[in-house]
């Protein structure tokens, strides 16, 4: 579920931390700012996990489908979000890690899907674990996801 503040406008913790500041991590990504980006950027960073498309539609309001296909293929080739692979056939995406730039995603985290609520989580402080090939095949990416049940559905749970 996404807590959402006024959208586009920079809230009170955004005074305490550089990155999450919407306009300060489109300026270090080399963006514009326009309302729009802010508002999605201001998305992610109040999202406790990845977002999918449908998800940001429905927070936005049902902006123009286009513009927001276009906006988040322009934040992943700039660094600003991944792709967070669940094994479903839903796109979803996370707000990156601060070292992530134009020419490379650093995010080797482990995400986490959840089979209750059917959210999917950045699990920053497991890297994903180097796995050793055969003979030629290189690997580009290496996504891990680990299927379970996440922490606020064992909360309600219990
Ligand atoms: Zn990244
Ligand atoms: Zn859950
Ligand atoms: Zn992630």
């Amino acid at each position: 579920m996404l807590a959402r503040t006024q959208a586009g406008k920079t809230g009170p913790v955004s005074n305490n931390n550089f990155m999450s500041n919407p306009e300060n991590i489109l300026k270090k990504h080399g963006l514009r700012i326009t309302s729009f980006r802010n508002e999605v950027v201001q998305l992610f960073l109040e999202s406790r996990h990845a977002l999918s498309n449908q998800d940001i539609e429905q927070s936005l309001g049902n902006p123009d489908r286009i513009t927001l296909y276009r906006t988040l293929k322009n934040f992943e080739e700039k660094g600003i979000i991944h792709r967070a692979v669940d094994g479903t056939t839903t796109s979803k995406y996370a707000l990156c890690e601060s070292d992530c730039t134009e020419h490379k995603h650093q995010d080797e985290h482990v995400h986490f899907y959840c089979e209750r609520c059917k959210n999917t989580f950045c699990i920053d402080e497991v890297e994903v674990p180097h796995v050793r090939l055969p003979d030629g095949y290189i690997a580009m990416t290496t996504n891990m996801v680990i299927q379970g049940i996440c922490k606020s559905c064992m909360e309600i749970e219990n």
